[in-house]
C-alpha cells in the first residue's frame, strides 16, 4: 500500500512557477532575488500545509542555484539536486518542534561564522521556530543582531505570536493564506492528470472542503480516496473513503427536516448516522452544504418560498455546527435541535404575526397602563403615537408599546429573511416619516451588534434592569415567542433616541 506522504512529496512545487497560491509572497521573494535585496531573516507565518517549507526550499535554491541568486533555479544543476534530496551542506533544515533546538541552536551558534561549502549562502530553515527554548531565542537573537552577510534565516512557523519580539524586529514576515477552494480543486486536478487517475470535479471539491485550505491536508486526503476506490474518483466513493454519510442519507434528512417529519429525521440520524459511528460535525456540515446550495438554487431560480425555508434551515445548522463543536455531548445536542426545528410554529409566518398583532389591541391597551405610570409621555409623544396607532396596525401597536414606555427597543434575528426585512424597513421608513412630522427622529437598529458590544451591555446595570423591565412586557414576551431566534439587543431611553 502506498504511503500517504507520497502524492504530497511527488507533487511538492520545485520552482516558484509551480507555486499555487501565495502569490504574494512568491512575487516579493522574486523581487528580493532581482534586486539583489536579501534580507537576513524571514518569517513565513501561516496554517499548517499551505506551503512555507516547499517556499522557503525553493528560496534556498533561488541563492544556491550555480546560476544564483536567480529568480528560477535551474533544478538541475548539483546544488539544486542537492538541496531537493535535502543532502546540500549549506541548506540546513530544523524542525524546532522536535526537540525545542536546543542542541541544533548551540550548533547553529558555533558553525554560523563559518563560510558556505559549496554554496554563496548559508540557509537556516527552522520549522515551528516558536517552539525553541527561551536559551535557544537568546542563542538565535545574538547571531541575528550581527549575522554574518552570507546567512539567510528561514523562519516558518503556525504560532507567529508565540515568538518574542525581539526575534520578529528582525524578521521580514510574510503571512500565508489558507488555499482557496478553486485553489486547492485545480492543484488536486492537475495532480489527478499527472497520475492518471480519473475524476468527477464535485469528489475533489468535497476533498478540498474537508482539507480547509491545507494542501498538505487535501493531497493526503486525494491519495486515501485513491487507495480507496482504486483508480476512479467519484462523489459517492469519495464520502464513503472519508467517512461521509452518504449523499442521499443528507438528501433525506433534510426534506424530514423541512417538512417537519420528526420521527423520520430521529430515525434517519439514528440508523444512518450515530449507530454507524459518523462523526455529527462532519454530518453537520455535509448538511451545511447541501442547505447552502439548495438556497443559492432556489435563490437563483426565484422560488421565494424555498429560499426562505433553506435560508431558515442554513441559519439553524450554521449554529448547531457551532455548538457542537465545544459541546461535551454533540449528539444529544443535535438530537435536540433537531427535535426544536421540526415542532416549534414555522418561523418564518410573518402574516401569522401581523393577524396576531392586529387582534390584540387589548394588549396594547395593558400595556399603555402598565407602562404609563413610570414616565408619562408628552402629549406631543401621545399624538403621534395615536397617529401611528390609526395609520399602522400591526407595526404601529408593536412600536407603540415600545414607546409608550419610554423606550425604544431593538430586537435582533427577529427578521428570519432579508424578503420580510425589506418589508418591514419600508413600514419603518414610513413611520419615521411620520415621526419626523412631529419633530421625532425614530430609529430602528437592524445591525447586527458583536457580541462584545452585548457584554458590555449586560454589564451596564441600570440598562440591564430596564432589559428585564422590557422582557417582562406581555407583547414583547409574545414576540420573543414567535421568534426564539431573537434577543433583545439593546434598550435605549426615548429620550435620547427620540429628540
Ligand atoms: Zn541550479
Amino acid at each position: 500500500m502506498r504511503n500517504y506522504q507520497v502524492i504530497a512529496r511527488r507533487w511538492r512545487p520545485k520552482s516558484f512557477n509551480e507555486v499555487v497560491g501565495q502569490k504574494h509572497v512568491v512575487e516579493t521573494l522574486r523581487r528580493a532575488i532581482k534586486t539583489g535585496k536579501i534580507a537576513h531573516a524571514y518569517l513565513f507565518s501561516g496554517p499548517r500545509g499551505v506551503g512555507k517549507t516547499s517556499i522557503a526550499r525553493i528560496f534556498a535554491k533561488a541563492l544556491n542555484c550555480v546560476n544564483g541568486p536567480t529568480e528560477e533555479p535551474c533544478l538541475t544543476c548539483p546544488n539544486c539536486v542537492e538541496i531537493d534530496k535535502g543532502v546540500f551542506p549549506d541548506v540546513i533544515e530544523m524542525d524546532a518542534a522536535s526537540n525545542r533546538g536546543i542542541d541544533e541552536i548551540r550548533e547553529l551558534r558555533d558553525n554560523v561564522r563559518l563560510f558556505p561549502i559549496k554554496g554563496k549562502y548559508k540557509v537556516y530553515i527552522i520549522d515551528e521556530v516558536h517552539m525553541l527554548t527561551e536559551q535557544a531565542f537568546n542563542a538565535l537573537l545574538k547571531t541575528l543582531e550581527e549575522p554574518p552577510h552570507f546567512v539567510v534565516f528561514l523562519f516558518a512557523t503556525t504560532s507567529a505570536r508565540k515568538i518574542p519580539n525581539t526575534i520578529l524586529s528582525r524578521c521580514v514576515r510574510f503571512d500565508f493564506k489558507p488555499l482557496t477552494l478553486d485553489e486547492a480543486v485545480s492543484i488536486l486536478a492537475s495532480i489527478c492528470n499527472n497520475e492518471g487517475v480519473e475524476y468527477e470535479g464535485r469528489a475533489l471539491e468535497i476533498i478540498a472542503k474537508v482539507a480547509e485550505g491545507s494542501l498538505r491536508d487535501a493531497e493526503m486526503l486525494l491519495e486515501q480516496v485513491i487507495a480507496y476506490s482504486g483508480g476512479r474518483i467519484d462523489e459517492a466513493n469519495t464520502r464513503e473513503a472519508l467517512g461521509m454519510v452518504d449523499a442521499l442519507v443528507v438528501e433525506e434528512f433534510v426534506k424530514a427536516v423541512l417538512s417537519r417529519d420528526l420521527r423520520y429525521s430521529l430515525d434517519l440520524l439514528d440508523n444512518y448516522v450515530i449507530r454507524r459511528g459518523y462523526d455529527i460535525g462532519t454530518f453537520t456540515m455535509g448538511l451545511l452544504d447541501y442547505v447552502r446550495n439548495g438556497l443559492k438554487k432556489s435563490g437563483l431560480e426565484g422560488k421565494v418560498e424555498d429560499a426562505v425555508k433553506f435560508y431558515t434551515l442554513f441559519r439553524a445548522f450554521v449554529k448547531i455546527a457551532e455548538e457542537i463543536r465545544r459541546h461535551p455531548y454533540p449528539e444529544m445536542l443535535f438530537e435536540a435541535e433537531i427535535v426544536r426545528l421540526t415542532t416549534l410554529p414555522p418561523l418564518e409566518n410573518i402574516s401569522k404575526l401581523m393577524k396576531l398583532v392586529e387582534s390584540d389591541v387589548d394588549i396594547l391597551q395593558e400595556v399603555s397602563k402598565v407602562e404609563s405610570g413610570e414616565k408619562p409621555p408628552t402629549s406631543k409623544l401621545q399624538d403621534f403615537l395615536n397617529e401611528l396607532k390609526g395609520k399602522y396596525s400591526w407595526m404601529g401597536v408593536i412600536e407603540n408599546a415600545l414607546i409608550v414606555d419610554s423606550n425604544s427597543i431593538t430586537i435582533k434575528g427577529a427578521v428570519l429573511s432579508d424578503i420580510y426585512r425589506d418589508m418591514i424597513r419600508k413600514k419603518l421608513k414610513e413611520m419615521m416619516e411620520v415621526a419626523s412630522n412631529y419633530g421625532f427622529t425614530l430609529i430602528f437598529d437592524e445591525s447586527g451588534v458583536e457580541s462584545k458590544e452585548l457584554e458590555r451591555l449586560q454589564e451596564e446595570k441600570p440598562k440591564l434592569s430596564l432589559r428585564e423591565q422590557v422582557r417582562e412586557n406581555p407583547l414583547v414576551k409574545r414576540i420573543l415567542a414567535l421568534f426564539p431566534e431573537a434577543t433583545i439587543v439593546d434598550v435605549k431611553n426615548s429620550k435620547r433616541r427620540i429628540s
